[in-house]
């Protein structure tokens, strides 16, 4: 079961790249929420910019759409620099890396999207490149390979991941800053669609944008992708204006509920709760049952089902919890004993 969802992670999809990058703030100051984040950055961007030095290298780590992609551009702005984007999967070879790395300038930004996906020798190869900026390029192969060491500008690397435990050791060691994004509350997401309703131009009736921010899951980029859905129901089935019944019917169409879940959050739930019995139930079996991806579930599902206390990590697996099942109306699953042995060790939880 594929679901297409509005609530999905990735910022795909035709002309949501285009829609992303009109919304995304620009300068640190237009920011919104993540407030220790930001303070933290506005006086690392200061101080280096006083030394005339180059930012540390910087990761952000936490799940997609909360901004990691728009703060490292909004750092090469406060920064004066320019910014080269690319992510983990793009760079196959080093002979990719090397190719962004000789053209950066002084001060300028890298920004590796999905860094945990880096293969092990670009990762290796990067690792001179960030501490002592050089980087070790072979050529040619076999008896005629020959290392060059090639000397880089000093520049910024910012990598962002929805799984910080996946990056090595070694990569994680050598970013100087290391930032986790949390969830949006529903203040600051009301917020960001203010912002973004008037960059669209968009008339709402007062309590209209908090219906959406409410069901945004705590993420911007849910939130304005939902504000562009309703914008679009209120163009043809209104006047233009986003009105509390508008928003409440074209939610009920999305199939969003009140907390913001959608049919992959509720087949997973439900899923846990009927063929597992409420768990503890392995990821990889619950990504076969639903016919979903394990990255998805791990990157976009559980995240919030997590953080609002409808599931249960645990070392046997993910287990529901009465308040998930209340929510269904499902009757209240009693999380199962030890799991069999054989179960225990083929999954990996
Ligand atoms: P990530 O890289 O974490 O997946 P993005 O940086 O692509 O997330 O953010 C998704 C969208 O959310 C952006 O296009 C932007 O419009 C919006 N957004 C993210 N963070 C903020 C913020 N702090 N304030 C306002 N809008 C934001």
């Amino acid at each position: 079961m594929v679901i297409d969802r509005v609530l999905s992670g990735d910022s795909r999809g035709e002309g949501e790249e285009q829609f992303n990058y009109a919304l995304r703030p620009k300068r640190l100051e237009e920011c919104i929420g993540q407030d220790n984040v930001r303070q933290k950055l506005a006086i690392a961007i200061q101080a280096a910019r006083k030394r005339g030095e180059p930012l540390e290298h910087i990761l952000f780590y936490g799940p997609p759409g909360l901004g990691k992609t728009t703060l490292a551009h909004v750092i090469a702005n406060e920064m004066g620099a320019a910014i080269r984007v690319t992510s983990g999967p793009a760079l196959t070879k080093q002979g990719d890396v090397m190719g962004l790395l000789s053209n950066i300038g002084t001060g300028d930004i890298l920004f590796i999207d999905e860094i945990h996906r880096l293969s092990t020798p670009v990762e290796e190869f990067l690792y001179p490149a960030m501490e002592d900026f050089k980087v070790d390029f072979t050529v040619d192969s076999g008896l005629h390979a020959k290392t060059i060491n090639f000397p880089l500008k000093r520049f910024t690397l910012i990598g962002a991941t929805t799984r910080a435990g996946l990056l090595s050791a070694p990569l994680r060691g050598r970013f100087g800053i290391l930032h986790h994004l949390e969830f949006y509350s529903p203040q600051e997401l009301t917020q960001i669609l203010r912002r973004s309703a008037v960059l669209l131009n968009l008339q709402a009736d007062a309590g209209t944008l908090e219906l959406i921010a409410q069901r945004s899951r705590g993420t911007p980029r849910i939130a304005n992708r939902l504000l562009k859905r309703v914008r679009d129901y209120a163009q043809v089935k209104g006047a233009g204006r986003l009105t509390a019944k508008i928003v409440s019917d074209a939610l009920r169409m999305e199939q969003i509920d009140e907390l913001g879940l959608d049919e992959l959050d509720r087949a997973f739930l439900r899923a846990l709760a009927t063929v597992y019995g409420g768990g503890p139930a392995g990821i990889e079996a619950l990504a076969a049952t639903l016919g979903e991806e394990r990255d998805t579930l791990e990157d976009v599902v559980e995240p919030y089902l997590l953080q609002i206390g409808f599931v249960r990590r645990t070392k046997r697996g993910r287990e529901i919890t009465p308040e998930a099942c209340r929510h269904l109306g499902l009757k209240i699953a009693s999380p199962k004993g030890p799991l069999p042995q054989k179960e225990l060790f083929e999954e990996d939880v």
